[in-house]
C-alpha cells in the first residue's frame, strides 16, 4: 500500500509518499508560496527537483505533485491509482478526536467546528483536504491530530484556573501538540524497552514540547490550548506571567492580533538574543562572545530542565528521558546540560555516546545511571502513515 502523507498550511503543502510495504520514502517535498506565486521541491530517485511554479491555489498545487510523482525524474508511481491512501495532519482535534479516523464529512464538519481554536491552521488543513478529494476522487484518506496523543491529561493536568465558563462556552483548556511526534518516539522506545513505565519525551526544535508518560498514557504536556505554550521555543515565549500581556499592549498601544504576533513570531530564542531563531547561529554567536546568545541559549537548558523536573512529580519518577527534532537530535551540548541539572537523581550520560548521538537513534547514558536517556530521530509523518495504513486496511 502507497500512503500520501499530506501537511498542508495556508500557503504550503507538504507531502511524503510512503511505500507501507517496508515503510520506505518514496518521495517528498513541499509547495511554497502557494496563493503568492509558488514553488516546489521534490526529492525522489536520488534526484533533488527545485522550481519555481505558479501555485494559485492548493488544488493547483496537488496537481503539480501528482505530476511530479508520475514523471520525469522524480517518477515513482505510473498513475494516480496507486496513491491507496492519504494521511492529513490536523494541528487542532479539541476535545473531539482521542485518536486518528477516517476522513467523512462529519469529520471535516469536526475540524471546521475547531476553526476559533486554530485559526491558522484548521482552515488551511481543509482547504488541503478538499484539494486532495479533488486530485485523488474516491482515495480514502484519514485525519491525525496533533493533540490526540494528549487526550489521557487528567482534568487537573489541562485545566485553566480560569472562570469555569470559559472552559464550558469555549472550550478554553490545555490540548497540547507535537502528539504524532511524541507517539512516535514513545511507541518507537517501548518496542524496545516495554519495562519502562515512566517515559519523558522532549521534542526541542524550532517549536518544542515535553510530554510526560505513564504506563502509555500523556499525564502532562508542556504545550497549552495553543502551541504557544511551554517553555522557550524558536520564536515563542511559552509561558510567561499573563499580566504581561496586557502590560506590553497598554505600553506599547498594540492591539491583540500585534500582541500574539509578538508572542509567536518575534520572541523566544530569536527575542531575548536578537540575532537568531536558530540553534546554530546562537552557538556560533555566542562563541564569539554575544553574551545575549548565550543568555538565550541558557534560558532554554534551564527551562527545559525545570518542565523535566516539574513532570518527573506528575509521572512520580522516571526511568527514561527521550531527545528528539532538530535540537533534541542534533545537539549534544543541550542534552549535556539540560542532564547535568538532573544529575543530583542519578542521570549520568556517557559522553562519548552523546557526542556521537547526532541525528542517530542511540542509548546515551552511562551504565551506572538511574535514568535512561536516548536520542530517537522523530518521524511525524510515518506516524501518520501507519495510522492511516491501519484505518484503511480495516476497512
Ligand atoms: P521544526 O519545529 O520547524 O520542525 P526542527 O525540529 O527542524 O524544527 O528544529 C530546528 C532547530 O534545530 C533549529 O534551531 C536548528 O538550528 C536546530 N538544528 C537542526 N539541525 C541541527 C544541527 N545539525 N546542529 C545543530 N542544530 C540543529
Amino acid at each position: 500500500m502507497k500512503i500520501l502523507v499530506i501537511n498542508c498550511g495556508s500557503s504550503s503543502l507538504k507531502f511524503q509518499l510512503i511505500d507501507m510495504t517496508d515503510e520506505s520514502v518514496l518521495a517528498k517535498g513541499a509547495c511554497e508560496r502557494i496563493g503568492a506565486g509558488g514553488s516546489i521541491t521534490c526529492s525522489a530517485n536520488e534526484h533533488k527537483l527545485e522550481a519555481e511554479y505558479p501555485l494559485p491555489d492548493h488544488t493547483v498545487a496537488f496537481e503539480k505533485i501528482k505530476d511530479l510523482l508520475m514523471s520525469g525524474p522524480t517518477k515513482v508511481i505510473d498513475s494516480a491509482d496507486e496513491v491507496d491512501a492519504i494521511g492529513h495532519r490536523i494541528v487542532q482535534g479539541g476535545d473531539l478526536y482521542s485518536k486518528s479516523v477516517l476522513i467523512d464529512e462529519s469529520v471535516k464538519e469536526g475540524i471546521a467546528s475547531l476553526i476559533d481554536l486554530a485559526p491558522l491552521h484548521n482552515p488551511a488543513h481543509l482547504q488541503g483536504i478538499v484539494a486532495a478529494e479533488a486530485a485523488f476522487p474516491g482515495v480514502p484518506m484519514a485525519a491525525v491530530f496533533d493533540n490526540a496523543f494528549h487526550s489521557t491529561m487528567p482534568p487537573k493536568a489541562y485545566m485553566y484556573p480560569l472562570p469555569y465558563r470559559y472552559y464550558e462556552e469555549f472550550k478554553v483548556r490545555k490540548y497540547g501538540f507535537h502528539g504524532t511526534s511524541h507517539r512516535y518516539c514513545y511507541v518507537h522506545l517501548h518496542g524496545q524497552y516495554p519495562q519502562y513505565r515512566k517515559v519523558m519525551i522532549c521534542h526541542i526544535g524550532n517549536g518544542s514540547s515535553i510530554c510526560a508518560i505513564h504506563n502509555g498514557e500523556v499525564v502532562e504536556t508542556s504545550m497549552g490550548m495553543t502551541p504557544l505554550d511551554g517553555f522557550i521555543m524558536g520564536t515563542r515565549c511559552g509561558s510567561i506571567d499573563p499580566a504581561v500581556v496586557t502590560y506590553i499592549q497598554e505600553k506599547d498601544g498594540l492591539t491583540p492580533e500585534e500582541m500574539n504576533d509578538i508572542m509567536n513570531k518575534k520572541s523566544g530564542l530569536l527575542g531575548v538574543s536578537g540575532v537568531s531563531s536558530d540553534m546554530r547561529d546562537l552557538r556560533q554567536a555566542a562563541n564569539r562572545g554575544n553574551e545575549r546568545a548565550q543568555l538565550a541559549l541558557d534560558l532554554m537548558y534551564y527551562q527545559i530542565a525545570m518542565r523535566i523536573g516539574s513532570y518527573i512529580i506528575a509521572l512520580g519518577g522516571m526511568d527514561a528521558l527521550v531527545f528528539t527534532a532538530g535540537i533534541g537530535e542534533n545537539t549534544p551540548i543541550t542534552r549535556t546540560i539540560v542532564c547535568d541539572y538532573l544529575k543530583f537523581m542519578g542521570c549520568i550520560l556517557d559522553e562519548d555516546k552523546n557526542q556521537e548521538a547526532i541525528g542517530k537513534e542511540m542509548k546515551i547514558s552511562a551504565p551506572e545511571s538511574k535514568i535512561d536517556v536516548f536520542v530517537i530521530p522523530t518521524n511525524e509523518e510515518l506516524m501518520i502513515a501507519r495510522d492511516t495504513y491501519h484505518l484503511v486496511s480495516a476497512l
